[in-house]
């Protein structure tokens, strides 16, 4: 295995580790380390190129840190991904490379999963290293997936109480871009509720259980952004409200599980003009994460992480408040929340 700093201004640390013989290429990146070690999960995509997949866990490791300040745990932002197609390149062998490489950090980062990697290859990950969580011991955390759907639709919920008044989702149309693994469950929960679901994947066989299960209409990505819905979930991977797409909205409400789902900063004021509300990303999906670091510390109970997926709703409730009352967009008011509970931590330290 050989590994390489890549010294990168405003990140504690990222390093590239590369083992030809398990086929492994990958990047951590821990970005702030006040709050406890980096934590967060681990993405295997097939990036075109290793500047792509450096400036998305870079990206996304700074989103962590924010996210777990939000979430309400002791760890600083942390993430991986593996350059690699998780359906063809998939092996224990790369797994097991991976958990060396994470191990090498001595605690540094704690990894989970992400899209690409499942609870079983966590498991493998965890043969050769104890900093990897997202394992279920016994009814005890696991994939946090689940964890992150019920998250997200809490805070779905908390955004239509907010702009649309009401006080749950049965008769509104929401539209689901990506029916993966928090997306399918997602849209079990709000179909659940009663609302009425559009959804797009590229893989067929998603859109097609989804249809079977909750009566789901399909249309193609494109069209699940622009579909005249009451609310967009993003679940997909990131970017998807940008220059192109961000006129074409019909929605009222963004509010879905995916990182950094705005392409650019300033898409979120282009959302406050158009009076579109926005549930900043790394607060509504944030109970995956909640998850994972309850099961670090071993603290982990079904009544507590009930407790703090419903608080995910009440912490939106104030961003929503706080950026109407001053005119700001939500993110920025996440974030100076974040940014505060940070310094607080630093000044702890
Ligand atoms: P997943 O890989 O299980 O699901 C993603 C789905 O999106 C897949 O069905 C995939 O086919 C589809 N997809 C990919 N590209 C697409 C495109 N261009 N158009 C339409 N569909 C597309 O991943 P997941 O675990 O469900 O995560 C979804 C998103 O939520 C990701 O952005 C992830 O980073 C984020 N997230 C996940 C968790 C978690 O606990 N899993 C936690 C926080 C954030």
């Amino acid at each position: 295995m050989d590994s390489r700093d890549i010294p990168t201004a405003g990140w504690q640390r990222v390093v590239h580790f590369t083992d030809e013989r398990a086929g492994l290429d990958a990047i951590i990146s821990i970005h702030d380390a006040t709050l406890g070690p980096g934590c967060g999960g681990c993405r295997i995509y097939p990036y075109e190129n290793f500047e792509a997949a450096l400036e998305d866990v870079k990206n996304l490791s700074r989103g962590m840190t924010f996210k777990n300040a939000l979430g309400g745990i002791p760890f600083g932002g942390g993430k991986a991904v593996i350059i690699a197609d998780p359906k063809t390149d998939k092996t224990p062998e790369l797994l097991r490379a991976f958990g060396a490489a994470v191990d090498s950090l001595g605690g540094l980062y704690y990894t989970a999963e992400d899209s690409g990697v499942t609870e079983g290859d966590m498991e493998t990950i965890r043969s050769v290293t104890p900093y990897a969580a997202g394992v279920d011991k016994g009814g005890i955390g696991g994939n946090p997936s689940p964890f992150t759907a019920r998250g997200v639709w809490r805070g779905v919920q908390a955004a239509a109480r907010y702009k649309l008044g009401v006080s749950s989702l049965k008769g509104l149309h929401i539209s689901i871009l990506g029916v993966g693994a928090v997306g399918m469950e997602l849209a079990r929960l709000i179909h659940e509720e009663g609302g009425r679901l559009t959804v797009a994947d590229v893989n067929p066989a998603a859109v097609e259980e989804a249809r079977q299960r909750f009566g789901a209409d399909a249309v193609s990505p494109e069209d699940a952004i622009t579909v005249d819905a009451d609310i967009f979930s993003p679940c997909a991977l990131g970017g998807s409200i940008n220059v192109d797409t961000v006129e074409k909205l019909r929605a009222k409400i963004i509010a879905g599980a995916a990182n950094n789902q705005l392409k650019t900063p300033d898409m979120g004021v282009r959302l406050l003009e158009r009076g579109i509300l926005y549930a900043p990303d790394y607060v509504i999906n944030a109970a995956g994460v909640i998850s994972v670091g309850l099961e670090i510390l071993d603290r982990w109970s079904e009544v507590d992480m009930t407790w703090r997926i419903d608080k995910i709703g009440d912490t939106l409730m104030e961003i929503f408040d706080r950026a109407e009352r001053e005119n700001r967009t939500t993110g920025e008011v996440a974030d100076e929340l974040a940014l505060e509970v940070i310094a607080r931590g630093r000044k702890a330290a």
